[in-house]
């Protein structure tokens, strides 16, 4: 029987709960298929500044490094948000992302068609939207130093530093130009070259790599335009690639499109392999919802679409990883829905309102019968 070896770190506020959600799944696919799981449990976070007083101790790093994969909650929470603090949970992720070399977040965004009346955004809008967001993880604005603040005879001033070698930029738009190569071959690199010295190499880089893929067909788009272009045309898109600041803010734009935050899976990953597959870290895009956590409010689906990532890219289990995604797609096209899928107009009419629990519960139930490819 395969075995494979899963970090689990539920983390903080609605954490536990989806990750909960996510573990059923998974381990319901592996008794389905006859493999196992061997889950590590590590404690990240906010709650581990609480047990440990670091937000993920290097050990515990070292152990996750050790496994073939990663399933990650979320970080983070009011309890643990004093801007002074020089202990923060958002320093599990930098540690883990930058100690373990995941410098690209991939960030799928499809929208099922029974969530189109979920989304904000007109219905023909919507049609044939399949996009990727591929975001830098490891450098640009978030690690660039100097990056503090500094008292001056004319008051505070603040300063971050945005930094990209060619190294960095190079790797990742290669990764993207690969992944558009095997979908519908177009890749639109996103940059703000008109102001941005860090983005004129970014442009100049993804030129020089144009020569490797030439059957893909790349776009050079500003920042600003794309923002605008995201919402007024969505379906245009097929892979964008971009730093690590626009990647963050156009993702978070982009989920709008599929109904909610909490639909949405992410992976992130670098170019380490292990004997399985390539070696990842996989979260919902949504952070640990603090308003709403302990309270089986929260929408697992993000969590349990990032696990059908994990087993496609980390597992190399296709066949499964397609299982869960049509269980997903199975539970909302039987009128389930936690909360925040709700369409907006506050209609549930005809659809079964449920919590966290029920709805993993009825992922499970959907994955019985195997309609994928095959493993
Ligand atoms: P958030 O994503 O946690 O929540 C935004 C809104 O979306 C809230 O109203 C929340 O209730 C809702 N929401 C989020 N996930 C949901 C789900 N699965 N189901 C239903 N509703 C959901 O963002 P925020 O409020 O800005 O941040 C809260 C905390 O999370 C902060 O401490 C922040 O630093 C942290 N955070 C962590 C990560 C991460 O761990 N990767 C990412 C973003 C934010």
């Amino acid at each position: 029987m395969a075995g494979y070896r899963l970090a689990a770190i539920p983390g903080d506020g609605v954490g536990p709960e989806v990750i909960a959600g996510a573990r059923l799944v998974l381990d319901a696919v592996a008794s389905r298929d006859g493999f196992s799981i061997d889950w590590l449990d590590v404690v990240a976070g906010g709650a581990a500044i609480d047990a440990y007083g670091v937000a993920i101790r290097p050990d515990d790093l070292d152990a996750v490094e050790a496994c073939d994969a990663v399933l990650l909650g979320a970080v983070g929470g009011p309890r643990w948000d004093d801007p002074d603090a020089t202990v923060r949970p958002e320093q599990a992720l930098f540690a883990l992302r930058g100690g373990l070399e995941l410098f690209a977040n991939l960030r799928p965004v499809t929208v099922l068609p029974a969530l189109v009346p979920s989304s904000p955004v007109r219905p023909e809008l919507l049609e044939g939207v399949d996009l990727l967001i591929v975001r830098e993880l490891t450098s640009g604005l978030y690690f660039g130093r100097p990056s503090e603040q500094r008292e001056t005879p004319e008051g505070r001033v603040a300063v971050d530093t945005l930094w990209y070698t060619e190294g960095e930029i190079r790797r990742v738009v290669r990764l993207a130009m690969e992944l558009a190569r095997g979908r519908r071959g177009r890749l639109t690199s996103v940059d703000k070259a008109n102001v941005l010295a860090t983005s004129r190499l970014w442009r100049k880089v993804v030129d020089e790599t144009r020569p490797e893929f030439a059957d893909v067909e790349v776009n050079h788009q500003l920042v600003d335009s794309c923002a605008m272009l995201l919402v007024r045309r969505p379906a245009a898109f097929d892979v964008l690639v971009t730093e690590n600041l626009f990647g963050d803010i156009l993702s978070d734009e982009a989920a709008v499109l599929a109904g909610s935050l909490g639909m949405l899976p992410s992976a992130s990953v670098g170019d380490r392999r292990t004997a399985h597959g390539r070696f990842g870290l996989y979260e919902p895009i949504h952070g640990s919802a603090p308003d709403i956590a302990g309270r089986d409010l929260a929408n697992p689906c993000g969590t349990i679409l990032s696990a059908a990532m994990l087993l496609r890219w980390s597992l190399g289990l296709d066949g499964p990883a397609a299982d869960v995604e049509a269980a997903v797609a199975a539970a909302i096209d039987d009128g389930y829905r936690t909360g925040d899928l709700v369409p907006a107009d506050g209609d549930a009419a005809g659809l079964r309102v449920v919590g966290t629990r029920e709805m993993s519960a009825a992922i499970v139930d959907r994955l019985g019968a195997r309609v994928g490819a095959g493993t």
